[in-house]
């Protein structure tokens, strides 16, 4: 079944959350800015990662795999590169090969799906050349000094997207007061390289392209002039998105470059934002292949899932009992699927719960969509193994958690993972139940030996009774 629920997505350019129609339903167009490849990737930079990936599984279920185009750039080309391969007396490719290969190791870890292309900077110049060369044709770049310009005062409504009063924008500009400039916001789309710079020829001397420009090339080489979506973190709606818009509308010249603006909210360390330039960052591989933070490496899964607490808008703190209550609930769902003998080819056809499309459908209602999934978890736990409704409910539970980029290991894998995992979860599923058919027939002795053991393995028990039945049941949690 696909989804049939309209998509309802926040607009940032509206500040409305409107129901989603794509320019053309066959060909669904979502662009997302990438990584600057200098330096690893934070868990900051994973947020919009995991956002825009279950953005892009949405639409494939919505409008079909073979109908949605996501393009995710890379960025090659930029100062902090260049710096950062000096420091390291190493060649800037040497530098963008490196980190880009571990990114994309740490994105294929978070269960991110790969974008359908993901074009470098460096293989688009000529892209960037000819539209700095449409815009100077029609009035809105100017080259100065080997420098080109993008000319803010050309374009009546610059400054659209973030509605940011005028003021704001000349000072945020005046960073970088130049003699070549001829108005105090216009940007840099051409700058003119050193020798020890990477340079390409251009009609304006050997240089290197603006930042900005690299998005716009990028953007409208995959997905044409105008397309759907557009997304990033809320720090790039000025300038970088805001500048996209200007080079792209005015390029071309239509009146919107993507109709929706997608922002997500920052990952925050004690209220502040994760970033490399504050110093308080984590990146995803040391989390992924350290035991630096909790005592122990972490598995994608469990990031991403911790990533899913907030909605997506929302600013999210980063700890680590996150993360330990994340894989406390993977395991316990993995345990579910593998006592309901269930798999990705049994779920394949198991019906999405309306519930839970009608909360990814409210603008990626994450949060709304875990609730869903932990009702369905409690529905189809083992001591209904018995029951058809519970085996269903199991199926529903991993193709609903398949569509969020979570369940998608094998579940008897999950358990043999590796020394992560603070009890044997197969074990303590075992002797829980055993402990269960000792209550139903009244041995109380046996009930409490078993009791005493899980308690020696850190396991806490919580005694209840089915609502429906009145049978005894169990749940079980690792002593915190
Ligand atoms: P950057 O490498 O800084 O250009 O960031 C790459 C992507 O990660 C952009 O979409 C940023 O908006 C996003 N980003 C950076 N830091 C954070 C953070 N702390 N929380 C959420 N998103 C972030
Ligand atoms: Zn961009």
């Amino acid at each position: 079944m696909s989804v049939s629920t309209p998509l309802k997505l926040y607009n940032t350019l509206s500040r409305e959350r409107e129901i989603f129609v794509p320019l053309d339903p066959d060909h669904v167009r979502l662009y997302v800015c990438g990584p600057t490849v200098y330096d690893f990737a934070h868990i900051g930079n994973a947020r919009p990662l995991i956002v825009f990936d279950v953005l892009y599984r949405l639409l494939r279920e919505k409008y079909g795999a073979d109908h949605v185009k996501y393009v995710r750039n890379i960025t090659d080309v930029d100062d902090k590169i260049n710096a950062r391969a000096a420091e390291r007396a190493i060649t800037i490719r040497e530098l963008t090969e490196e980190t880009n290969r571990v990114f994309q190791e740490d994105v294929a870890a978070l269960n991110c799906l790969p974008p359908d292309v993901q074009p470098r900077a460096t293989e688009h110049i000529a892209e960037m050349i000819a539209i700095i060369e449409k815009l100077i044709a029609n009035g809105h770049a100017y080259a100065a000094d080997g420098h080109v310009l993008f000319d803010v005062p050309s374009m009546p409504d610059y400054g659209a997207l973030s509605r940011r009063p005028l003021d704001d924008m000349i000072a945020g500009a005046r960073v970088d007061v130049a003699p070549y400039k001829k108005g105090e916001m216009d940007f840099v789309l051409w700058k003119p390289s050193k020798e020890s710079e990477p340079g390409w020829d251009s009609p304006w001397g050997r240089g290197r392209p603006g930042w900005h420009l690299e998005c716009s090339a990028m953007s409208h080489k995959h997905l044409g002039e105008m397309f759907d979506i557009h997304g990033g973190g809320i720090d790039l709606v000025f300038p970088h998105h805001e500048n996209e818009i200007a080079q792209t509308r005015c390029a071309f010249g239509h009146d919107v470059m993507a109709n929706v603006w997608m922002h997500n909210g920052f990952l925050q360390v004690e209220g502040e934002k994760m970033s490399k330039s504050l110093g308080n960052f984590v990146t995803i591989h040391e989390l992924l292949h350290s035991d630096k933070f909790g005592g122990k490496a972490w598995r994608g899964e469990v990031l991403r899932l911790a990533m899913m607490r907030s909605h997506y808008r929302q600013p999210i703190d980063w700890t680590v009992k996150a993360l330990e209550e994340a894989e406390k609930t993977l395991s316990r769902w993995y345990a579910i699927l593998r006592a309901q003998g269930v798999n990705s080819d049994t779920a394949f056809d198991a019906p999405l719960r309306q519930a839970f499309a009608e909360a990814l459908c409210d603008d990626l209602n994450i949060p709304r969509a875990m609730a869903e999934l932990h009702a369905m978890a409690a529905k189809a736990e083992p001591r209904e193994s018995d029951s058809q409704t519970a085996r269903a409910e199991a199926e529903k539970l991993l193709r609903a958690a398949n569509l969020l980029g979570l369940l998608e290991d094998d579940p008897a894998a999950w358990d043999q993972k590796g020394p992560e995992l603070a009890v044997d979860v197969a074990e303590v599923e075992k002797l829980v139940s055993e402990r269960l058919a000792a209550r139903k027939t009244r041995n109380f002795a046996e009930s409490d030996r078993l009791r005493d053991l899980l308690a020696d393995m850190g396991v806490k028990l919580k005694d209840g009774k089915d609502k429906t039945t009145g049978e005894p049941t169990t749940e079980w949690e690792v002593a915190g």
